[in-house]
């Protein structure tokens, strides 16, 4: 990068001191997610007002800089990892919360910590609902970008769904403000539209989200079946008879096997898989509904059914679920996690694929999913270290996305394109469909500065320029899933 040492005063000038990172040691933090892709920047900066953000994209502009927004970079598909070099805005200090509990929202700053705004709403008996496995460190405006999911969006919706408006700071830094607190707003839905855009089309600087009260009572339920089919045909059966879990998760045996390692969260090491159950809303009728599911779970081949009485013995085993990815870490150095999505119906016949896939690739595969909307996490465990097995392991993970495209699913359920699923976008879409993508990027990002190269198919510069920018990077750090377990995000100077 040319004039590197100007800019960083400038920025510095701009920010404060302590707010630019640009020595190797302090990039090399923020080359990576929580994927596999790797990109190291020119510069991170830490803007704490929507005009600080402004102001380093427009001189971004001036200098033909690339630049990505970042939040806690717990992303699982490259969404803001610097391939191509550049900027690197890191949200992190940008936390403010404020409760508007009589209009059950809340107007919240992009850095602040998932949990922690359903913390903050807990006094005024209210939360936030979409509840990703790492919400301890993720932050609402990554949330934002990756239109985000999570174990309890089963019932009420995904990050979309807990929107009403945002602020965004455009790719040549203009400032506008989309949606808004009241109920509709007139116009193009451009809130719909930046939720889920991956950083690509703006930077969130803002969020106005809805809250909503927490329920009166919530029963867990964890059922143990002797096999990944007979809990999966369970999880069609509970939602065929009519019910609506607030949240139904799977785990299969080598997840279990991982979790308990890690977590003794006191899941059963003999279960072929385990489905862990919520129902929540008003006390009455709520025992009869947990006697219903335990009943039909044990109709698919229940042969345990365990509801907590404790409230410590309930948390304990959302702890492991939650944890289950950093767990991982007991079994391999690293894993590789899909997340495609299949009508539910397809779940048994998928999950019998995974099992062909893993044998192929002689590589061990842990299931670990939101059952109950067929999105499956698949996760591959390996050694990041040897480069055939990684090989290997992206080829079978290409593949399960296929099959989960031929049986009529997606690529992505709530992880996002971002780099690393940019070129299966052409197994989902038409090329028309992806041309109207591409004017729509190009309408709010001509330049292709903000966040470029992710989302839609690489260009041959896209591939080039990554590929010396990598050349450059020394041996990427050893980073994998026993470093994720402690989930505590990344270092911030
Ligand atoms: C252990 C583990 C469990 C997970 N479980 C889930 C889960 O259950 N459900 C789920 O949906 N995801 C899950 N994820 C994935 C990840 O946590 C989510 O995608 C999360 O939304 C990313 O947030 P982040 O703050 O870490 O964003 P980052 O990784 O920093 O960035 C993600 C994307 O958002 C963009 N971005 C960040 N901030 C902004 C902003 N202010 N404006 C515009 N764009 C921005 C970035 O450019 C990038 O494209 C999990 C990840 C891990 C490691």
């Amino acid at each position: 990068m040319r004039n590197k040492s100007r800019l960083v005063h400038e920025l510095e000038r701009l920010l404060g001191p302590r707010s630019v990172l640009f020595q190797d040691q302090d990039l090399a933090l923020y080359e990576y997610d929580g994927s596999i892709e790797r990109g190291r920047p020119d510069l991170v900066v830490f803007p704490r007002t929507a005009e600080n953000v402004s102001a380093i994209v427009k001189i971004a502009n001036r200098e033909g800089l690339p630049f990505q927004p970042r939040g806690a970079g717990t992303g699982l598909s490259g969404g803001t990892v610097a391939d191509q070099g550049g900027i690197t805005i890191a949200m992190s200090r940008m936390k403010q919360i404020e409760i508007d509990a009589p209009n059950l929202r809340a107007i919240v700053q992009p850095g602040v910590v998932n949990h922690d705004l359903s913390i903050a709403a807990a006094p005024f008996g209210l939360y936030y609902v979409p509840d990703p496995s790492s919400q301890k460190a993720c932050s609402i405006g990554g949330n934002v970008a990756e239109n985000a999911g999570g174990p309890h969006c089963l019932a009420y919706g995904v990050t979309t769904n807990h929107v009403l408006g945002l602020q965004v700071v455009l790719p040549d830094g203009e400032i506008i403000e989309t949606g808004g607190a009241a109920l509709d707003t007139p116009g193009y839905d451009l809130t719909g539209l930046f939720v889920g855009s991956e950083g690509t089309l703006g930077i969130v600087t803002q969020i106005i989200v809805r809250l909503v009260p927490l329920p009166e009572a919530v029963r867990t339920l964890l059922a143990v079946f002797p096999s990944v089919e007979t809990a999966s045909n369970a999880v069609s059966a509970v939602i065929a008879a009519g019910n609506e879990p607030a949240a139904m998760e799977m785990m299969d045996n080598t997840a279990i096997q991982a979790v308990e390692a890690a977590k003794h969260a006191g899941y059963p090491l003999d279960a072929g898989a385990v489905l862990l159950i919520d129902v929540e809303g008003v006390r009455e009728g709520l025992d009869e509904l947990v006697a219903q599911i335990s009943d039909i779970c044990r109709a698919e081949g229940a042969y345990e059914i365990r509801i907590p009485q404790m409230a410590e013995e309930r948390e304990k085993l959302w702890s492991g679920r939650k944890g289950a990815f950093g767990a991982m870490g007991r079994l391999a150095p690293s894993y590789y996690v899909q997340d495609g999505v299949v009508p539910r119906t397809q779940v048994p016949a998928i999950l019998r694929k995974i099992g062909e896939i893993a044998q192929k690739y002689e590589v061990r595969i842990a299931n670990v999913f939101h059952a109950g909307d067929g999105n499956l996490h698949p996760l591959i465990l390996f050694d990041e270290r040897d480069e055939l097995l990684t090989q290997r392991v992206i080829q079978a993970g290409n593949e399960i996305i296929r099959e989960c495209i031929n049986v009529g699913g997606s690529i992505t359920g709530e992880h996002g394109v971002g780099i690393e699923k940019r070129d299966l976008m052409a197994l989902m879409f038409s090329p028309v469909d992806l041309q109207v993508m591409a004017r729509i990027k190009a309408l709010f990002n001509p330049d292709n500065r903000l966040n470029p190269c992710k989302l839609l198919p690489a260009t041959k510069s896209c591939i080039e320029v990554s590929a010396k920018r990598r050349a450059a990077m020394r041996k990427p750090l050893a980073v994998g899933a026993r470093e994720l377990e402690s989930i505590g995000g990344l270092p911030i100077p």
